[in-house]
C-alpha cells in the first residue's frame, strides 16, 4: 500500500536534501522517491545524509518534468511554505495524510510534491495539485527545510497507516517494562495490604486500636485513588515488613535492590 504514495522533489538544488529526504521516506516506510531535475544527482553527499537509505536512493527515479513525475497519480498534493493566495482546498499535514490513505487504500497511486529550496512551486505547479498541504508553522519563520518537510508528511502518513492497520503506535517494550508492574492488585491482595498497614501502624503506636477514628478508611480511600501495581504493592509490603521488625527489634537491612 505504501508502495503507491510516491514523493516527488522539485528542482533540487542541494543532494543533501535529497538524502536526507531519502532517509526520511524509509524511517517511515516510505519507498518510491522521484526526482524532477536535480540540481546535483547523484551525488556523495545525497548517500551521506541518507544513512542507511541508499536503497531508496538507488530506486530514486530521475526525471525531466513534473507532468511525468504525476503519470499515473489520482491524487496530487502539493506543499507550500507560504500562503500564495490562491484560493485552493488547503490541508493540513493530518488531513493530507488521510486523503493520502483513503486513496492508496482503494488502489490509487499518490504523489506528495515538494519545491525548490529557495522558491517553492511555481504557481502553475502547484496548480497542477488538487491538494495544497502546509505545515502550520510559526507564519514569522514558516519555511522548514525541505528534508525535514518531508519527514513530517511522511510521520502522518505512517501515523495514519498504522491506525488502519490496526498496528500499535507505542513500543511494547517501554510500555510495560515488566508485566509485574503493569499488573494492577486485586481487590483480596489489597484486603490483605490493609490488614498488614493496619497492624504496623498499631504496631508503631499511630494507631490506636482503642480509639481508631477513621484512619483506616482514609487510608483505604488514598490507596483507591492510586490504581497500585502489584510491584507497587511489594514495595509497600517490604516496608510495613521491615518496620514491623524495627518494631520487634529485629535487625534490617536495605532491601530496595530486593524489590
Ligand atoms: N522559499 C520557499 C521555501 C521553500 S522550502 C518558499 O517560500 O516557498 C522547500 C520546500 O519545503 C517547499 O517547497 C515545500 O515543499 C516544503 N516546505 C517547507 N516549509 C513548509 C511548510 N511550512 N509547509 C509545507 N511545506 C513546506
Amino acid at each position: 500500500m505504501l508502495q503507491n504514495i510516491r514523493v516527488v522533489l522539485v528542482n533540487t538544488s542541494h543532494p543533501g536534501n535529497i538524502g536526507g529526504a531519502a532517509r526520511a521516506m524509509k524511517n517511515m516506510g516510505l519507498s518510491r522517491l522521484v526526482l524532477v531535475e536535480p540540481e546535483d544527482f547523484p551525488s556523495d553527499e545525497a548517500v551521506a545524509r541518507a544513512s542507511g537509505a541508499v536503497d531508496v536512493l538507488d530506486g530514486a527515479q530521475v526525471v525531466g518534468s513534473l507532468e511525468e513525475a504525476l503519470v499515473g497519480c489520482s491524487v496530487v498534493l502539493g506543499t507550500s511554505a507560504r500562503d500564495r493566495r490562491i484560493p485552493w482546498p488547503l490541508l493540513d499535514p493530518r488531513e493530507c495524510a488521510t486523503t493520502t490513505l483513503q486513496h492508496v487504500e482503494s488502489g490509487g497511486e499518490v504523489a506528495l510534491v515538494f519545491g525548490r529550496e529557495y522558491a517553492g512551486l511555481t504557481n502553475e505547479e502547484l496548480q497542477r495539485c488538487q491538494f495544497h498541504v502546509h505545515i502550520p508553522s510559526n507564519p514569522d519563520f514558516s519555511s522548514l527545510n525541505l528534508a525535514t518537510a518531508v519527514q513530517v508528511l511522511a510521520y502522518e502518513v505512517r501515523m495514519a497507516w498504522l491506525a488502519a492497520q490496526g498496528q500499535p503506535t507505542k513500543m511494547h517494550k517501554l510500555e510495560g517494562a515488566s508485566a509485574l508492574n503493569a499488573e494492577l492488585v486485586t481487590a483480596d491482595e489489597l484486603e490483605k495490604y490493609y490488614g498488614h498497614l493496619e497492624s504496623t501502624l498499631v504496631g508503631i503506636g499511630f494507631l490506636d486500636p482503642q480509639n481508631p477514628r477513621h484512619l483506616m478508611s482514609r487510608l483505604r480511600r488514598l490507596y483507591g485513588r492510586s490504581n497500585i501495581s502489584r510491584l507497587e504493592m511489594n514495595i509497600l509490603r517490604g516496608i510495613l515488613t521491615e518496620t514491623q521488625k524495627v518494631v520487634r527489634g529485629e535487625s534490617h537491612k536495605r532491601r530496595e535492590d530486593d524489590v
